[in-house]
């Protein structure tokens, strides 16, 4: 859960990622940080909490060059201390290096232990970091090469982007998890996580870092290379039911018309007989939108939602989740009072949210309280680079629809089936903006258990456990 962003040959390359990250920040708001190079010199700023708190005006100024590289941070793997914001940065025998990671490593750990057992010292307990010290070892004399043969060795999800001096690299794994797109700005090349970034610097769109693709900018100009054999893709299907932003495309896609589609399929799944259509905002509202057009029932915002706090999962302690629920969202009693309501959310992960804000629902004077979930049940967690909890703490893990519907004592509850979701995904076609990516496929683990990439045990934990 990770935004990334890389800015090649532009002269305020740090205020463009500074940009770039802004409106990214749904991403990832444990940290931020931005590396510069001058050519010659790398310029380093990085800070816990919000783009817009992290950077003063004169720290920007303090990042002089053309070449950039950003990343917004929540932390998969590793704990949430600065050690382990991004981008990281070093001095090694060829020169300095910067990277940028979106994604999580299935056999970090492993790697990890074999590295220090010979004499690597971590500064972090990011997974990213094995990259740094795999590629650092490489002797080839080009970095092209060494992020290469660096690559060849770890599996999972990795959109990523590198900085050298004068060169500019992205690379995306072979099965294309995460989002990782390239656009131009003038005479510079940017890449980015999700293409609202794009939208905010004013870039064009030029096509998605392909799955398996590294990009390389320098002053030859771009290109390319597909050094894996090819696999079938995985994009994250979460990136479409709730992580990416609605207005972002990515692997072809309108988000936000791929969430209306899922919330018209619901609708045709879990029919009910309500008087208004209510979104939790801001994860349910385009889905919301699809249920009520499909079923003819009205929408109406009966929840309003504070502003001035984060997502609420975004913290990583159990307290201040319960106290988050509270702070962030308020009911309507105007819209719901005496209302058979039904509410949207794009998926129940703990059950503790769609439990409040039932009871929420009903305190402001609602008949009856029905959920309908724009996706099937999360039962799995993801390695890939969503955070999840543990699966005991997944509560679809262990209990039927029917037991979750009374421990958030609503009077019906629907989730949308697995190939009801993959249905709308498809449905939705490609947006008018975007290049669908051929052979599309998608990764849904985190509700069916269905893994891409064997995860090898103990790695994200371990890892935590083994440094923390
Ligand atoms: P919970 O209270 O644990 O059931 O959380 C459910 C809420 O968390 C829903 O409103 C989702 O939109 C949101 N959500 C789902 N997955 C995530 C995630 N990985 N990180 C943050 N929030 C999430």
């Amino acid at each position: 859960m990770c935004g990334i962003v890389g800015v090649y040959g532009h002269s305020e390359a740090a205020n463009i990622t500074y940009l770039g990250l802004h409106a990214l920040q749904h991403r990832g708001q444990e940290a931020a940080g931005i590396v510069t190079s001058d050519g010659d010199k790398f310029h380093l700023s990085k800070r816990e909490g919000l783009v817009g708190d992290a950077f003063s005006r004169g720290e920007l100024e303090g990042l002089p060059g053309h070449l950039a590289i950003g990343h917004v941070r929540y932390s998969t793997a590793g704990d949430s201390s600065l050690r382990n914001a991004q981008p990281f940065a070093v001095e090694y025998a060829h020169g300095s290096l910067a990277v940028a990671h979106n994604g999580n490593l299935v056999n970090a750990a492993e790697l990890r232990r074999r590295l220090e057992m010979d004499g690597s010292i971590f500064q972090s307990s990011t997974d990213s970091e094995v990259i740094v010290h795999l590629l650092a070892r490489g002797r080839e004399p080009d970095i092209e090469t060494r992020i290469v043969n660096a690559l060849r060795q770890v599996e999972g999800a990795y959109s990523l982007v590198f900085l050298a001096e004068s060169k500019l690299i992205a690379a995306r794994d072979p099965r294309g998890f995460r989002p990782l797109l390239l656009g131009r700005l003038k005479d510079a090349f940017v890449f980015a996580s999700e293409s609202v970034a794009f939208d905010l610097i004013e870039a064009e769109f030029i096509r998605e870092v392909e799955p398996g693709e590294v990009v390389v900018v320098d002053a030859k100009g771009l290109r390319s290379f597909k050094p894996w054999t090819e696999e079938s893709k995985r994009f994250c299907v979460f990136e479409h039911v709730y992580f990416a932003r609605p207005d972002s495309f990515i692997d072809g896609r309108s988000v936000y018309r791929v969430r209306m589609q899922l919330g018209a399929t619901l609708a045709k799944e879990h029919p009910v007989e309500a008087d208004v259509v209510v979104p939790v905002p801001d994860s349910g509202t385009a889905a919301a939108i699809g249920f009520a057009r499909a079923s003819g029932i009205p929408y109406d915002q009966g929840l309003i939602r504070s502003h001035y706090v984060g997502r609420t999962f975004i913290e990583p302690q159990q307290s201040i989740r319960h106290f988050g629920v509270k702070l962030k969202l308020n009911a309507v009693r105007d819209v719901v009072s005496g209302k058979r309501v039904v509410i949207i959310d794009d998926s129940i992960v703990r059950g503790t949210t769609s439990r409040k804000i039932v009871k929420m629902i009903r305190n402001a004077g609602a008949k009856e309280v029905h959920v309908r979930i724009s996706s099937p049940p999360t039962t799995h967690p993801c390695f890939y680079g969503i955070d999840t909890p543990t699966r005991s703490e997944l509560i679809a893990s262990s209990h039927t629809p029917d037991e979750i519907a009374r421990y958030i004592t609503c009077d019906s509850l629907g989730y949308l089936s697995r190939d009801g979701m993959m249905d709308a995904v498809a449905s939705a076609g490609p947006p008018q903006s975007g290049k669908a990516l051929p052979g599309a496929s998608y990764c849904d683990a985190c509700f069916t258990g269905h893994y891409p990439i064997e995860f090898k045990p103990g790695t994200i934990s371990s890892l935590k456990r083994v440094v923390n």
